[in-house]
Parts: structure tokens; C-alpha cells; sequence
């Protein structure tokens, strides 16, 4: 193709210098393309005349009447009010700002055209500062029968001129300059319109579109562009997928002697669901290509048993595996479990973290670099330049949304040795809305253990006012006068753990104070590792009832016994968070309960959030839920990869489409493979950054 628009500088259009391109270039404006695919944020009608008797607040419209009256008012703010009438009602067109010459031209029986937002003022309907021209009865109608885009701008730029400048790019575009990457054969089979016609309408739509579809990004033009961009973020990760799984991995031959063994020391034999997950994951550890798989389960299906003998597997297999936990209380709880089980099997359990130092850091680099230790368990400090493994054949992941995909890429190098990548399997400690599993992790399998182990009984959550404290201290007392145990929760907005451990210190205090008669127990993560565990060891034990905590106890706690659970300000943590705190209790065969103590008044998503938490206690609904009222950013915990940020496409609204832009990006992989770079600069030029392909 000759001369594309996208080879068209900018600059080759009228009124665009050097300090307009600079301009531009802030809003990634460098080329005549770049401007078409700069579409408006919204749209006014100003094609026809709406009569002021059918306003409604709010409205941007064209109103013509007659000024009936025209006065300064003094009150808070100097401005001038001026009535205009036409016969189905009036209103006030109000300047703060205006002159004597303008009072005078608006004198009573001159016909005014105006545009603006209808506002509700003092003296009702109102619009502030119209545009407005003084016309006469002959006026000609409005010609335009096409709405008026308003486009994202930035400081130095107009509407009129941005306008003109994509009027501009519009006027140049013909059959041949914009490059169309989908087929025919794919705009059939999923009703597109070709991306001309998309880009066209969408820079002017006709006055008869539908309004309110074109506001909530449903017209088809709209589908359209969003199709697009989706497949070409799905084409990215299918690249990256596949290029990672040109790699060879070592080749496990079967589960083996190990895992029987590990299980059979076990006081449960697995669930369904683990034995098929398992099942899921040897199958991909006897391909010879590194396995990418994503295990999701609720909280307590039993995730870590799961990875206990995908290690043992490998192990069996000859090499090593490192599991990377993100907390150092989350990678302590798998170091016991992983001694606990593997040791008397006469394996070797290494420890790596930060916190690691002097001569136990030396032991355990000198057992993961000779190979002593067949499994290594640890915190990101296992991504460390200094750590060298002997043979690691298998990287466990667990809470992947805390870590980024480049710390994912980081440990996966660390096994590059002699042409071998090692396997990885990632957990998730709270499940993934489809939506984003799609998106997000695309590149990986998925596997769901969707069952809970026997025994445990669902938790009731109330949700109580504040104001209502000394009711739920008496219910706390009674609970633990029968023989049950509790956790009384603190949170606080700041991350700041100095303060949360302030927090949980002075509710301690303040419930002793009250329930005089209880042992209370009180941890938080300034405590030093061997306090804390003493204290949970009590606890466990039932010498301790109460236990008041900061939300460190969100993971590695499993004390069956504690049947009630007191959350305070649960208003301020996100769904995720109190699904996983609210799964410590409900392990036991009593009924459970979980009061959500929240500070009153709640504002309307507070509302909306506890009540999710009430009403059910699967995780993947809350996890919808969750993403449907913060945003994907927010719910995976890193803007920075970049991979949820789309200039035309919109997750939560255009989630119906994930479906059909997989079979579409999947389609054009295979038989237009040509397409796709091209594709991905239109969308994602900044992808080789974070992808990696
Ligand atoms: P999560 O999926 O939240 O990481 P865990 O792996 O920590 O869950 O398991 C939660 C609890 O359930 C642990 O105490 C574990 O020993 C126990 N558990 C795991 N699998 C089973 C099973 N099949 N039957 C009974 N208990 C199980
Ligand atoms: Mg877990």
C-alpha cells in the first residue's frame, strides 16, 4: 500500500506548526491516522431545536426564544440573568461575566438561539454562560443533521481546532489508505462493519443514532473498534504463549511413588476437584514444553496440597522446585506445611527471604545451588541475581496477581539452563473474574478446584452499624463463654503497619477492659516471628479466646475452633480481602459468623459491597462483583504492566465480546498470521515492553 495515513505527518495538515505538533504529540497525535483513531468522549446535538418545556436537567441542547426581561442581581456572586420564553415554557440564561454592551443587546423581544447545559439555578432551569447568537424571525432552520463530537484535549488545544484537524483526516481517508486487518470473513461471521465505516460514523454520527447506545459504547461502530483492540491484546498473549511454549521443559513421566506417599500420610484423602487438577497438571508436565498453568480455587479448597504434589512429581522426576509466596507470613505457612509433609519422605526443604542473613542465608544458598535441597520455599527474594539453582525444573506461584509478569519472566530465567524452562504453576488465592482470566492471564491454562473439602459449614455474615459496638462485645462474650473462640479484625486505610498495629494494640486494650473475664490474645506483624507464633500456638490450643488481630491473620491461620469473626471497618478493605479474612472461620463443624462492624453512615458502593459479602460466599461472584465496582486495575493491584488499559475497549462493559474475540484472534492467528504485528503496533506499540514477544 502506498502512502498510508499512517505514514502522513501530522504536520502536512492545515494549521498544524511546530508548536501545534507538540501539543498534539501529548496526546500521541503524531501521524494523520493517530487522529481518526482519536475518537470524540461524547457528543451534542445541536441539530435541532428542543423546545424549552421538554428540557430536562441536565440536557445539552439548542433552545430559541424571546427575552422577556434582563436584570444584574446582586446576591452571592454579581450576574446577569436574562429570561427567555418561547411558547412552551422559559428559563435563565445566566453570566457571571458580561458587559454593559452585552445587557444592552439582550433587551426584551430580541429572538436568541443558545446552546449550553441545563442546570438547575435559583430560579429554576438555568444555563450558565450560553452560546447564544441574536437572530431574526426568517432565521434560516438548522442545517446539520449530523451530532457535534466533543474530543479528549489537552492544554493549548480547542475543540474547534482538534475538530478541524480530524475533519481534516476524515477528508483524506478513501478505500485504500486506512489498513483494514480483519478479513472479510471474520467482519461476516461477527457482524462488523468495516473499520472505515466504524471511524467515520463515530466521528459524526448521523442525529438519528441512538444516543444512549452510542453513551453506553454498544453501537455496532463502537463493537467495532473495541473488537479490535481486544483481539489484538488477546494476539499479543497468544504470541507470547506460544513462543514460550517453544521452549523445552523437562519431561515428568508419570505421578510416581512420591506423591503416593505424600498422601498417604495425610489424615484426608484429596477431593475430586484436587485429584482432576493434579490429573490437569500431569498431563502438562509430560509434554516436554513448559507447562503455564493457573490453578483457582476459593479460599481453603485446598490449593497448597495441590501444589504439594505437582512438587513431589518433579522431584521424584530428579530436579528441583521453588515455591514463591508473597508475603513472608504466606511463605512460612508453606515452609511448615512443605517440612511437615516432605521430611519424614527424607527430602530437603530450603528457606530463602529478604529478612535472611549471615550464616543461615550461606546454608541455604549452599543446599539450593549444590542441589541438596530438592524444594525451596521463599518470598520474591528467590528472584535474586545471587540465587542460583542446581536444576529447577518447576516454579510455583502462589497469589500470582501481587507479583508482576515480569517477576514471572525473572524466575522462569533462572531455570534457562542447557535449553530447559521450567514448568510454572500459578495459584491464586483469590479467584479471577472471567473477565480478567480471559484478558489478563490469557496466556496461561486454567484450572478451577471448584469443590471444598468435606466438613465445612458456610459462615452467616451480618452486617452492623458501629453505633451497635456493645451488642456485638456481649455476643463476643457469650460465643466464648459457651467454648467458642473469635478474631476481632482492625483495619485501617493506610498501608502504614504502624498503625494498624496502634489500631489492633488499643482495641486490645479496650475490649480487656470490657470483657475482663476472657483470655485475649493480640498479633500483629510487628511482632517478632517466634511471638507470633507462640501466640497463634495458643490460640490453637484454646488457651487464648479472643484474638484480636491486624489483617495479618488474612492468611496461614487454621484454627478450626474460632467460629466467630468481628471484621471492623470492613467498609474500608476490597471484597477480595474480606472473602479471604471471613474464610478463617466456618472450618470447623459449628455454625459460623462473621459481623462486619462497619463505621455508619455508609455511602451507596459501601452499601452495595457488604451487602455482596452477606448474600454470598463464592468467591468468583464476589470477585465479579469486586471488579465491577473498583476496576481491573485495582483488583489485580498493579497498573504498571499496562495490560488493562485500553484506549477504545472497556472490560466490564464489552465483557460479552471476550468470547467471539478469542475464536476471532485464534482464527486470524492461524490463517493471517500477517496480520498481527501490524495490529498490535495500531494498538499496543508499546507491547515488546511488557509482553515480552
Ligand atoms: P487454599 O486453597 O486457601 O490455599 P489450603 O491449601 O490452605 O487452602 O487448605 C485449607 C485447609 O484445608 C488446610 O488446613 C488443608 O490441610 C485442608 N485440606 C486440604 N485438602 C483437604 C481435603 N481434601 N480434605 C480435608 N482437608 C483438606
Ligand atoms: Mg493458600
Amino acid at each position: 500500500m502506498i502512502d498510508g495515513l499512517d505514514t502522513q505527518d501530522i504536520r502536512e495538515l492545515k494549521g498544524v506548526g511546530l508548536a501545534m505538533a507538540e501539543k498534539l504529540a501529548k496526546l500521541h497525535l503524531h501521524t494523520v491516522q493517530d487522529l481518526l483513531f482519536h475518537l470524540p468522549i461524547r457528543y451534542q446535538d445541536r441539530t435541532r431545536v428542543v423546545p424549552i418545556g421538554q428540557l430536562r436537567f441536565g440536557d445539552e441542547a439548542v433552545i430559541e426564544g424571546e427575552v422577556t426581561g434582563c436584570e444584574i442581581k446582586m446576591g452571592k456572586r454579581r450576574s446577569l440573568i436574562c429570561r427567555l420564553k418561547d411558547p412552551s415554557g422559559s428559563l435563565h440564561l445566566r453570566f457571571f461575566h458580561f458587559s454593559a454592551a452585552q445587557k444592552k443587546q439582550l433587551e426584551n423581544g430580541k429572538r436568541l438561539r443558545c446552546f449550553g447545559e441545563i442546570r438547575r439555578g435559583s430560579t429554576g432551569f438555568e444555563i450558565y454562560h450560553p452560546e447564544y447568537s441574536v437572530i431574526s424571525e426568517q432565521e434560516p432552520p438548522l442545517e446539520s443533521a449530523l451530532l457535534t463530537p466533543i474530543y479528549p484535549l489537552t492544554e493549548g488545544l480547542t475543540q474547534t481546532k482538534i475538530r478541524s484537524l480530524c475533519d481534516q483526516a476524515l477528508e483524506r481517508l478513501t478505500d485504500h489508505n486506512l489498513q483494514e486487518w480483519l478479513p472479510e470473513t471474520l467482519r461476516q461471521q461477527f457482524s462488523l462493519p468495516s473499520l472505515k465505516e466504524a471511524i467515520e460514523f463515530l466521528h459524526h454520527p448521523w442525529r438519528d443514532v441512538n444516543l444512549e447506545q452510542l453513551k453506553a459504547g454498544s453501537h455496532p461502530a463502537q463493537y467495532r473498534l473495541s473488537f479490535e483492540e481486544l483481539m489484538a491484546h488477546q494476539l499479543s498473549l497468544i504470541g507470547k504463549r506460544v513462543q514460550a511454549k517453544q521452549d523445552n521443559a523437562i519431561l515428568v513421566p508419570e505421578a510416581g511413588d512420591l506423591s503416593q506417599a505424600l498422601l498417604a500420610q495425610l489424615p484426608f484423602s484429596p477431593t475430586g476437584a484436587q485429584q482432576r487438577v493434579f490429573g490437569e497438571i500431569l498431563k502438562d508436565l509430560n509434554t516436554g514444553q513448559p507447562m503455564l498453568r493457573l490453578v483457582q480455587g476459593d479460599v481453603g479448597s485446598g490449593k497448597t496440597l495441590v501444589a504439594a504434589l505437582a512438587a513431589a512429581s518433579v522431584v521424584q522426576a530428579g530436579f528441583q522446585v521453588a515455591i514463591m509466596a508473597p508475603t513472608e507470613i504466606l511463605a512460612e505457612q508453606h515452609y511448615r506445611n512443605f517440612t511437615q509433609w516432605f521430611e519424614p519422605l527424607g527430602l530437603k526443604v530450603a528457606w530463602m527471604t529478604g529478612k535472611l542473613k549471615g550464616k543461615a542465608r550461606a546454608k541455604e544458598l549452599e543446599d539450593i545451588t549444590s542441589g541438596a535441597a530438592e524444594i525451596v520455599v521463599g518470598t520474591h527474594a528467590l528472584f535474586q541475581e545471587s540465587i542460583e539453582f542446581d536444576r529447577l525444573a518447576l516454579a510455583i506461584i502462589d497469589e500470582q496477581h501481587r507479583f508482576g509478569v515480569h517477576q514471572r519472566m525473572a524466575l522462569r530465567e533462572k531455570g534457562l539452563k542447557n535449553g530447559y524452562q521450567p514448568h510454572q504453576l500459578i495459584m491464586t488465592a483469590t479467584p479471577i473474574p472471567r473477565t480478567l482470566a480471559m484478558s489478563a492471564y490469557a496466556d496461561l491454562d486454567c484450572s478451577i478446584i471448584d469443590e471444598l473439602p468435606p466438613g465445612r459449614t458456610p459462615v452467616n455474615t451480618i452486617v452492623v452499624s458501629d453505633q451497635r459496638r456493645q451488642e456485638v462485645i456481649s455476643r463476643v462474650k457469650s460465643a466464648c463463654e459457651e467454648g467458642k473462640q473469635a478474631y476481632w479484625v482492625c483495619t485501617l486505610i493506610e498501608e502504614s503497619e504502624a498503625l494498624q498495629c496502634q489500631a489492633a494494640e488499643d482495641a486490645a486494650v479496650l475490649l480487656q477492659e470490657q470483657l475482663s473475664n476472657l483470655a485475649i490474645g493480640l498479633v500483629h506483624g510487628r511482632l517478632k516471628a517466634q511471638e507470633k507464633a507462640d501466640i497463634m500456638a495458643r490460640f490453637k490450643a484454646g488457651e487464648i479466646q479472643l484474638l484480636v488481630a491486624t489483617t495479618v491473620i488474612e492468611v496461614g491461620v487454621d484454627v478450626p475452633n474460632a467460629s466467630l469473626m468481628v471484621i471492623e471497618n470492613p467498609e474500608r478493605l476490597g471484597l477480595a480481602q474480606l472473602h479471604q479474612l471471613r474464610g478463617r472461620v466456618g472450618r470447623g463443624q459449628t455454625a459460623s459468623h462473621c459481623v462486619l462492624l462497619y463505621k455508619a453512615p455508609l455511602g451507596q458502593q459501601g452499601k452495595e459491597r457488604l451487602s455482596t459479602m452477606r448474600e454470598t460466599s463464592d468467591g468468583f461472584k464476589i470477585a465479579e462483583k469486586d471488579l465491577e465496582l473498583r476496576g481491573p486495575g485495582e483488583l489485580l493491584g498493579s497498573r504498571q504492566t499496562g495490560l488493562w488499559e485500553f484506549k477504545v475497549a472497556d472490560l466490564q462493559r464489552d465483557k460479552a465480546l471476550l468470547d467471539d474475540v478469542q475464536k476471532a484472534a485464534t482464527w486470524l492467528y492461524q490463517h493471517q498470521p500477517d496480520h498481527i504485528s501490524p495490529l498490535l503496533s495500531r494498538w499496543l506499540p508499546n507491547h515488546s515492553q511488557y509482553l515480552n514477544v
